[in-house]
C-alpha cells in the first residue's frame, strides 16, 4: 500500500472526477476552495463566509458558472479575452505546438519559430519606431523589464544619475514589486511598500479634480504636474515617465485630448523615456492597434500583455522603441535580464493565431467605425437614470459613477459617502442580471470582448439598466439616499 500522503483524499477525487463529467458539485469546489485556494486579490476571510462562484466553460461573450448561469462577461475576464471564449483556432494552435516543441529557452543563442514570426508580427502591426520586443511571462514582468531597460539605456549612455521613473497615483502596473511601485495603488503600496527611484504625480481624472475647468483646459494642468515634478527632481536625475493611455483597474480613467500630447511635449523638452502602459489598451480595445497612435504620442516603449493571446495563456512583453534599441544593442555588453519562459513557444503561438483572429476578423476597425461608436451611444443613454452622474466611453471601455445626486453638470452631483459602497451592491445586482461589471469605489465599468455586436451591445445594456433599477430600490431601502 502507498503511504498516506501520496493517496488524495476521497473528497478530492470526487471533485475531480465530478468536473471531468461535467457534473459539479458546487458545494465541494466551494469548500475545497475555501480551504486551500489563496486568491489574488481577495480578502480570505470574507470570500470563505461568502462562496465562490465556480466558472465552468465560456462561448462568444458568455459564460457559464457551476450552477448553470450564464453570464455575460462586460469584462472580458480581466481585460484581456479580446477575441471571446471558445476559439478553436488558438487551442488548436497551442496543440500543434506542445506537440512539436512545448518549450525551449531563448537564452544561450537559441530561438524558436513561434517566437520569431510573433516578434515581427508585433513590429508589423506597431507604430513605426518600434523593431524590436522582448517577451515575458506577463504585464508585470514587463513592467520590471522596463525599469531595468531604462536605467540601462542611461548608465550605457554614462548618465548613471538618470535612474528616476515617474508614474501616476492610482495607476496599475502589475503586482511584482516593481510593478506595484511604479503603480499608484495605495492599498499596494501600504503593504508592500515602493521602491527607491520612484516618484508620483497625480492622474487625469477630470470628474474628480477638475472642478471649474473644461476638459481640454484640465489636461494641460495635469500633464503640467509632470513639469513641475521633473524639474523637482532634476531632470538630469529622470530616467522615464510611465503610464496608460486609459487607466484601467484604476477605474476606465479617459483623460482629456490635450494631456497626452502635452505629456508628449514636456518629456521630449527634458529627453525624459515615455513608456506607454498598453496592457490592456493595446490590440483594438480602444479601436486602433496600440492607443498611442490615438493618443498622438510617440513612446520609445511599450508594455503590452492580456490581449495579445486574449488571455488563453499568459504572455506579456515590452516594445521597444529605435531609441533604446539602439543603444542597447550597439553599446554592447550583456543585459542581464530575462525569464525562463521569455519567448516561450506555445505562448507565442497562441499570440500568432489571436492575432491572425483579430487581422481577418478587422476586429480594429469594427471597434472603431461601428460597434465603440454603437457602445458610446448606448452607453450614454443610460446617463438618464437617476443614479447615474456621469458616463464615457472609448473603444470598448466605458465607465458610469454612480452618485447620490444627479446635476447637470457633473460636478454638481452629490456623491454617495464612499464607505457605503454603493458600488459594490451594484456589482452584485449585475451579477444577479447575468452581466459581469467591474466597480472601482463608485464607477462601474465595462470593457467587453471585441467581438461584441451591436445586438449584444443592446442586451448588456438593457442588463446594465435592470441592475442599477435594482441597486436603486435597494439603497432607498436602506436609507442611503
Ligand atoms: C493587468 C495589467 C498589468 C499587469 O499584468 P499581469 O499580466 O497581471 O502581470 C500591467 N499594466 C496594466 C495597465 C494592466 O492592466
Amino acid at each position: 500500500m502507498p503511504p498516506q500522503s501520496l493517496v488524495p483524499a476521497a473528497s478530492v477525487l470526487a471533485s475531480v472526477k465530478a468536473a471531468v463529467n461535467d457534473v459539479y458539485d458546487t458545494a465541494a469546489l466551494r469548500q475545497l476552495d475555501a480551504a486551500h485556494y489563496l486568491h489574488p486579490f481577495t480578502d480570505h476571510a470574507a470570500l470563505k463566509s461568502k462562496g465562490v462562484r465556480v466558472m465552468v466553460r465560456g462561448e462568444g461573450i458568455y459564460l457559464w458558472d457551476s450552477e448553470g448561469n450564464k453570464i455575460l462577461d462586460g469584462m472580458s475576464g480581466l481585460w484581456c479575452v479580446n477575441v471571446g471564449y471558445g476559439r478553436t483556432r488558438i487551442s488548436e494552435a497551442v496543440y500543434r505546438q506542445m506537440e512539436t516543441l512545448p518549450f525551449y529557452n531563448s537564452f544561450f543563442n537559441t530561438t524558436n519559430i513561434p517566437a520569431v514570426n510573433l516578434a515581427a508580427l508585433l513590429v508589423e502591426l506597431s507604430p513605426p519606431q518600434f523593431n524590436h520586443v522582448f517577451f515575458t511571462g506577463s504585464g508585470s514582468e514587463a513592467n520590471d523589464t522596463n525599469l531595468r531597460m531604462v536605467r540601462r539605456y542611461w548608465d550605457l549612455l554614462g548618465c548613471p544619475g538618470r535612474h528616476t521613473i515617474i508614474s501616476r497615483y492610482n495607476a496599475y502596473h502589475g503586482s511584482t514589486v516593481a510593478g506595484s511601485a511604479l503603480g499608484g495603488m495605495e492599498g499596494m503600496h501600504e503593504q508592500a511598500g515602493t521602491l527607491p527611484g520612484i516618484e508620483h504625480i497625480g492622474q487625469p481624472n477630470w470628474f474628480e479634480s477638475g472642478q471649474g475647468m473644461s476638459e481640454n483646459e484640465f489636461g494641460i494642468v495635469a500633464a503640467g504636474w509632470l513639469e513641475r515634478k521633473i524639474l523637482e527632481i532634476g531632470p538630469d536625475k529622470v530616467a522615464a515617465f510611465i503610464g496608460e493611455p486609459v487607466q484601467g483597474a484604476g477605474g476606465v480613467i479617459i483623460p482629456p485630448a490635450t494631456y497626452w500630447p502635452e505629456i508628449q511635449r514636456i518629456c521630449d523638452k527634458y529627453g525624459v523615456l515615455l513608456i506607454a502602459d498598453e496592457v490592456i489598451c493595446g490590440f483594438g480595445r480602444l479601436g486602433a492597434w496600440f492607443a498611442s497612435e490615438l493618443m498622438q504620442i510617440k513612446p520609445d516603449l511599450i508594455t503590452f500583455a492580456k490581449g495579445v493571446t486574449s488571455g488563453y495563456v499568459p504572455l506579456g512583453g515590452v516594445l521597444v522603441g529605435d531609441r533604446v534599441a539602439k543603444v542597447l544593442t550597439e553599446k554592447g555588453g550583456d543585459f542581464n535580464h530575462g525569464f525562463t519562459y521569455s519567448g516561450h513557444p506555445v505562448a507565442c503561438a497562441a499570440a500568432l493565431e489571436n492575432l491572425r483572429i483579430i487581422v481577418e476578423e478587422q476586429l480594429v476597425q469594427q471597434v472603431a467605425l461601428e460597434t465603440g461608436p454603437y457602445l458610446k451611444s448606448k452607453f450614454a443613454s443610460l446617463g438618464d437614470h437617476p443614479l447615474v452622474g456621469y458616463t464615457n466611453s472609448l473603444g470598448f471601455v466605458a465607465g458610469l459613477n454612480l452618485v447620490k445626486k444627479r446635476a447637470d453638470k457633473p460636478h454638481d452631483c452629490v456623491l454617495f459617502n464612499p464607505d457605503l459602497g454603493v458600488g459594490m451592491v451594484c456589482r452584485g445586482y449585475m451579477f444577479d442580471n447575468g452581466i459581469i461589471m467591474r466597480a472601482v469605489g463608485d464607477r462601474m465599468i465595462i470593457a467587453p470582448p471585441l467581438v461584441m455586436t451591436t445586438a449584444q451591445i443592446d442586451e448588456m445594456i438593457t442588463r446594465i439598466r435592470s441592475a442599477l433599477d435594482a441597486t436603486l430600490a435597494d439603497i432607498r431601502q436602506r436609507g442611503w439616499l
